[in-house]
């Protein structure tokens, strides 16, 4: 059925205490939009504003105003009565009165938010084939079901066939508001339109109503609902990469050597082609790693004359210019520097505040770390020493 003729009706007018929010439930903030904002919203999905009637209660128009901001004009507002009965009566006698040429009208409830597009096409779709009758969305009841009285279980009601009612129900709007004007004048107890509707004799089919269209009633709803929403409008998570290097160079003799840009004085030096600083060149990796930019032997070939000697901060330094280039921020760098000899301890806060320098970041995301091998191996044997690099890089 063409949405075109189809109005709505907002039930809006309820005093919600059971939510426990202090107030009206339905002018609650979700997630910072007042959740009459979020179902008005979801109908106007569909159905023109022009033809949705809500219904507040008498004392509500500021905070209804306030909730809805400028769509408060483009839409039709009523006053409800004293039992939702009575407000969806006020508001079906609204509509009929506004825009009479709607053949049907969706009846919901402020408190769910949730209704889906899918939810509203599957609704009108039902009408094409039923014109006359009631349409209800309706879910299984996965639950056992008891009857329960001061705190004691009286039956177990059978659940066969049982479902839980949702709304929006979807009524041709004349015999629903010809329904609603004589159920007024009973004692019957009706919680939703469509018992009116089954009460004057007339018929209500069932569709799939929806898992996520929930009414929000208590507190832990509007938690639990606040949570999901949060979750699906959290911002996509961001490209933060991380790289790892390896180095390591053989000990020669000599009387210093140069760590993470730091001289310092040892029995022997580092052989290499450059200054044989382990730590730089395992970070120079680590960094080039994160933008898959090859190795520093990519970009500063041994084979070069021009590197040799080199102090390695001008590795570490294009690194970091390549990182920049591709868009990416440093968010941390560490090194574990490995030896038996020299003791890295005292160095470690120079080397630190020199990463912090190069890599133009605060100290507190540059760590400097040793270890030594226990004896064993190439290093145990003080042939020589390595490092290890990790950098992590957020990319825009
Ligand atoms: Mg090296």
């Amino acid at each position: 059925m063409d949405f075109h003729h189809i109005g709505a009706v907002i039930v809006a007018a309820g005093r919600g205490t059971r939510a426990g929010l202090g107030g009206p439930k339905q002018y609650h903030n979700l997630a910072s939009t007042p959740v009459v904002a979020r179902t008005l919203a979801a109908l106007s999905a569909r159905i023109d504003p022009a033809n949705i009637v809500i219904v507040r209660h008498a004392d509500d128009q500021d905070l209804l105003e306030e909730a809805l901001g400028a769509h408060t004009a483009n839409i039709i507002i009523v006053s409800g009565g004293q039992t939702r009965q009575q407000s969806v009566l006020a508001g079906l006698q609204k509509l009929m009165q506004d825009a009479p040429s709607l053949t049907h009208v969706m009846i919901h409830d402020a408190a769910r938010p949730f209704v889906s597009e899918r939810l509203l096409d599957s609704l009108s779709q039902a009408a094409v084939q039923n014109v006359d009758a009631g349409i209800v969305p309706v879910l299984p009841i996965a639950s056992t079901i008891k009857r329960v009285l001061e705190g004691a279980v009286e039956e177990t009601v059978p659940r066969t066939n049982l479902t839980l009612a949702q709304t929006p129900q979807l009524f041709p709007t004349e015999q629903i508001l010809d329904a609603h004007l004589r159920a007024q004048h009973t004692d019957e107890p009706f919680t939703d339109d469509a018992s009116i509707f089954e009460w004057a004799g007339l018929t209500v089919k069932a569709i799939s109503g929806e898992e996520e269209n929930i009414k929000l009633t208590y507190p832990d709803d509007f938690a639990r609902a606040e949570k999901a929403l949060m979750m699906a409008e959290m911002a996509p998570l961001p490209d933060i990469r991380s790289g790892h290097g390896y180095d390591v160079h053989r000990f020669v003799p000599g009387d210093q050597v140069i760590l993470c840009g730091i001289t310092i004085p040892f029995e022997k030096g580092l052989s290499g082609h450059s200054d044989a600083d382990v730590g730089l060149h395992a970070l120079t990796d680590a960094l080039l790693a994160t933008c898959g930019a090859g190795d520093i032997g990519d970009h500063f070939p041994p084979t070069d004359p021009q590197w040799k000697g080199a102090e390695s901060h001008i590795f570490l330094s294009e690194a970091v210019r390549i990182v920049r280039e591709k868009g990416g921020t440093i968010m941390n760098i560490d090194i574990t520097l490995i030896c038996e000899a020299p003791k890295i301890g005292p160095h470690k806060a120079a080397m630190r505040e020199n990463l912090a320098k190069i890599c133009a970041i605060d100290e507190s995301r540059c760590s400097v770390k040793a270890t030594t091998n226990e004896n064993m191996g190439f290093i145990g044997r003080r042939e020589g020493m390595g490092a290890i690099a990790t950098a992590s890089v957020r990319y825009a």
